[in-house]
């Protein structure tokens, strides 16, 4: 049977502005075509298990020409798969999702439209200027600066002029020129308020405000380059009043945060909220160790302890697994006390209606030994966690005298996927910040980008353990005053603003 081609708008580049539509279908994908202009937060959801296409194009470098992809399309829905061509802000809006449908109809493919937010209403936005305002202008009007035939804009400016409207020009950097020159001769003012923005919506983004007389020099002084779009007309002059994206506590700022595969991330929601681009580097995944004998005998003599023990969110959720996989739910914990690591480990355990008895002052192995050699005196504890854990809560509980089941839970995998265009960013200087919320983060994060220079990163760690770790690859470090994503938001926050 015939597959089904879904066109999705990815937006300009913040994850954000991928719409609820477009990220459901996309994780549906089994296998996702792609251009240059797809955001990196937008490419991070794709599903691991699908098959990535990239037929990146950036201006006049086409390395996949549009037959072709047009063909790729074809293929692969007759080979049965749900493909998702991805395109950067709305696909029809010159992003022709018009031509890769023509070939589809006619060999009778199914295909859906997920429309986008395109970057010609949504970089102006971000930059500050509303591409309408009552006492401006009552039209906007959105140009190509390139056509199919030719590569310089043929564009009638007399009567662009004279419609006096918003005008926006997307795939207009090379032929600025031209376009300001046109706009000139057409009869414009050369004091028309006019603005170029550059790559839009990310950390990244640039905005020259100028004037049509002078946004050609100015835009060259600032070496603009592509993607950008140019904004001409009398709104560009409020952005200087409207700019807020780089005003937020974290605008401009790139982080990579790195997870488990498995586990949603609280700080890079956090992150996102205060304005940072995150590109998320999934570069460690947790695997339950099968028939696990250990945790069996564990389950049936669950009488034999006083505490349990939760050392990650991972092992808190793989535990809950195993109890169900046995016919068991949390009324067989009932009579055990809970001890978890720390606050997220603590959180896990909340979401699955148990409240945690203790937790260290200070979110580490050693102290959660500690704490636990003066509160479990005279019980077992069943120890609950990796494979490889820290052996200071170990040891900390034999020097209390305190008798436990270390029971592994689970073993930490690396994984490398979507590593070369983090390399690739962190070469020329485009990360501003790793966060690393623990050691085998670190570990997993340099397996993923190989042989690389690493005294260049400037990494944010929630403790001392994992800078430690990060340390040994001459990573740069900085570490959170209390071992919480907070402090770790904190801690970013305050290193930005003093920037
Ligand atoms: N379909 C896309 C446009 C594709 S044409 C959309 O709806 O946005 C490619 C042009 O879009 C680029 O040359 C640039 O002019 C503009 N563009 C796309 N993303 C941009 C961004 N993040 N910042 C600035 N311009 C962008």
């Amino acid at each position: 049977m015939n597959g089904k081609v879904i066109l999705v708008g990815a937006g300009p580049g913040d994850v954000g502005l991928l719409t609820l539509k477009g990220k459901a279908v996309l994780q549906q994908a089994d296998v996702v075509v792609y251009d240059k202009l797809v955001g990196q937060g937008v490419l991070a959801l794709i599903p691991p298990t699908a098959r990535r296409i990239d037929v990146g194009k950036r201006a006049s470098h086409h390395p996949i020409p549009q037959h072709q992809i047009n063909q790729i399309l074809l293929e692969e829905a007759l080979a049965g798969n749900l493909v998702v061509r991805l395109k950067g802000g709305d696909p029809f809006l010159f992003g022709r999702g018009g031509e890769e449908l023509e070939l589809l109809v006619q060999h009778g493919i199914d295909f859906e439209i997920v429309p986008g937010v395109t970057s010609a209403l949504s970089v102006p936005a971000y930059a500050g200027i509303p591409v309408t305002h009552r006492d401006c202008t009552s039209s906007l009007h959105i140009i190509t600066g390139h056509t199919k035939t030719a590569p310089e804009a043929q564009i009638d400016f007399a009567s662009l002029v004279k419609l006096k409207g918003t005008l926006v020009f997307l795939m207009g950097v090379s032929a600025m020129e031209s376009i300001c020159t046109g706009l000139l001769a057409g009869g414009m003012s050369p004091d028309m308020p006019a603005a170029v923005l550059e790559r839009g919506t990310t950390a990244h983004q640039r905005r020259v405000v100028s004037t049509v007389q002078n946004l050609v020099h100015d835009a060259q002084a600032a070496n603009i380059k592509t993607p950008a779009i140019i904004v001409v007309g009398k709104v560009c002059a409020l952005a200087e009043q409207f700019h807020w994206a780089e005003e937020r506590p974290l605008g401009g700022v790139r982080i990579v945060v790195t997870r488990p595969r498995e586990l949603a991330s609280t700080l890079t929601e956090k992150l996102r909220a205060l304005g940072a681009e995150v590109v998320e580097l999934p570069s460690i995944q947790t695997a339950a160790i099968e028939n696990n004998a250990a945790l069996a005998f564990a389950l049936t003599n669950l009488g034999r302890y006083g505490w349990i023990t939760f050392t990650s969110p991972s092992g808190v959720r793989i535990f809950f697994e195993e109890l169900r996989a046995r016919g068991q739910d949390i009324r067989s914990l009932a009579g055990l006390k809970i001890a978890a690591i720390g606050s997220a480990t603590a959180h896990e355990l909340e979401k699955r209606g148990l409240l945690v008895d203790l937790k260290p002052s200070a979110y580490n192995a050693g102290q959660l030994g500690a704490a636990l050699g003066v509160a479990a005196k005279g019980t077992r504890i069943l120890i609950t966690r990796a494979r490889v854990g820290s052996p200071d809560l170990t040891a900390a509980l034999d020097a209390a005298g305190i008798p436990y089941d270390d029971v592994p839970l689970y073993d930490t995998l690396y994984t490398y996927e979507q590593a070369d265009s983090v390399r690739e960013q962190l070469a020329c200087g485009e990360i501003d910040y790793v966060a690393f919320t623990s050691a085998s983060t670190v570990r997993g994060f340099v397996g993923a980008i190989g042989d690389f220079d690493f005294s260049q990163v400037n990494a944010i760690c929630i403790g001392e353990q994992t800078a430690l770790e990060a340390q040994k690859h001459r990573i740069k470090t900085v570490i959170a005053q209390a071992a919480t994503i907070d402090s770790m938001v904190a801690l970013l926050t305050d290193l930005h603003r003093q920037k």
